[in-house]
């Protein structure tokens, strides 16, 4: 049997600088506070919270010493004010390329343009990105843009892990919407090659294992495009989840996972497909 693992599974650089951020700001001050979780992965919000790392839902619960990190994500502006107004002080871990995403959108204001969203609705990120601009439109599906009413000036751009197939379907019914349409592809490259990695190891395996966790839209997305690929998909969160009857018959196991999946989970599931296969080191690939 053979292991092909996706190159680039698991944290984007995004995630793991602020995973490492969130580690060395809890070591230096004792304790970090967020406002939600920092990844969606319960393993590794467990173990940063052993190491200090405590998730509040308000900023009245940050003791006054103790610093506040940003989420990779992205912030609105006014719960950056509201801190800053508090006296608490901050640690930003927001991504390069979520800061990219409200530059592009505060450009399309300007240019008088109508906003609109495409990502899924009470997602940190997509909160982070409307709080930008005044009103924006928030479009998750096909069939919420065909509800959309005409317009004559609209800039769209969309949530950095968004599959291309949805925005390109959103983006076709758009057109026939908007007289003046300027879409900016916010889709970050580490999502791009990610879903690309996963369509290529989903054709080629017998069977797929994608690692992540359920409360991870991102795992999911990638859950779905292995599905449409190879219905010999499997969604696990870590090497417990892994069933020895999957792999029975195949001959190459594909193996990828969310971007908020850490090295060591992905690790633990490589060898436990390979104790259940009897695969020898020299049968895994990283491609
Ligand atoms: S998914 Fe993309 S935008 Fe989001 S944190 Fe990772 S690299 Fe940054």
């Amino acid at each position: 049997m053979k292991i092909l693992v996706a190159k680039d599974a698991g944290y984007c650089f995004g995630v793991r600088d602020a995973v490492n951020l969130a580690y060395s700001t809890a070591d230096k001050y004792g304790e970090v506070y967020m406002l939600g979780h920092i990844v969606h992965n319960e393993n590794v919000v467990e173990d940063l919270e052993r190491t200090g790392a405590k998730v509040v839902d308000d900023l009245d619960e940050v003791p006054k010493d103790k610093p506040l990190l940003f989420r990779a994500h992205g912030t609105a502006p006014d719960v950056w004010e509201s801190a800053l107004s508090k006296g608490i002080k901050t640690v930003d871990a927001t991504c390069p390329l979520v800061i990219e995403i409200h530059e592009e959108v505060r450009k399309l204001e300007e240019e008088g343009r109508k906003i609109i969203i495409i990502g899924d609705h009470g997602h940190d990120e997509v909160i982070g990105i409307a709080s930008q601009v005044s009103d924006p439109i928030i479009i998750a599906t096909p069939e919420e843009a065909e509800l959309l009413r005409k317009m004559k000036y609209a800039g769209v751009v969309s949530q950095s892990t968004q599959m291309i197939e949805n925005v390109q379907s959103i983006i076709n019914i758009l057109m026939k919407k908007v007289y003046d349409l300027h879409f900016v592809n916010t889709i970050c490259f580490p999502t791009k090659r990610n879903h690309e990695q996963i369509k290529t190891l989903a054709e080629q395996s017998d069977i797929m294992i994608v690692i992540g966790s359920y409360t991870s839209a991102n795992s999911k997305r990638l859950t779905q495009l292995a599905l449409e690929r190879n219905p010999r998909s499997y969604q696990v969160t870590n090497a417990n989840d892994m069933d020895s009857d999957w792999i029975i018959g195949a001959k190459v196991v594909g193996i990828s996972a969310g971007a908020s999946t850490p090295d060591n989970i992905i690790q633990d599931v490589i060898s436990r497909v390979k104790e259940l296969g009897h695969v020898k080191e020299e049968e895994v690939f990283y491609e």
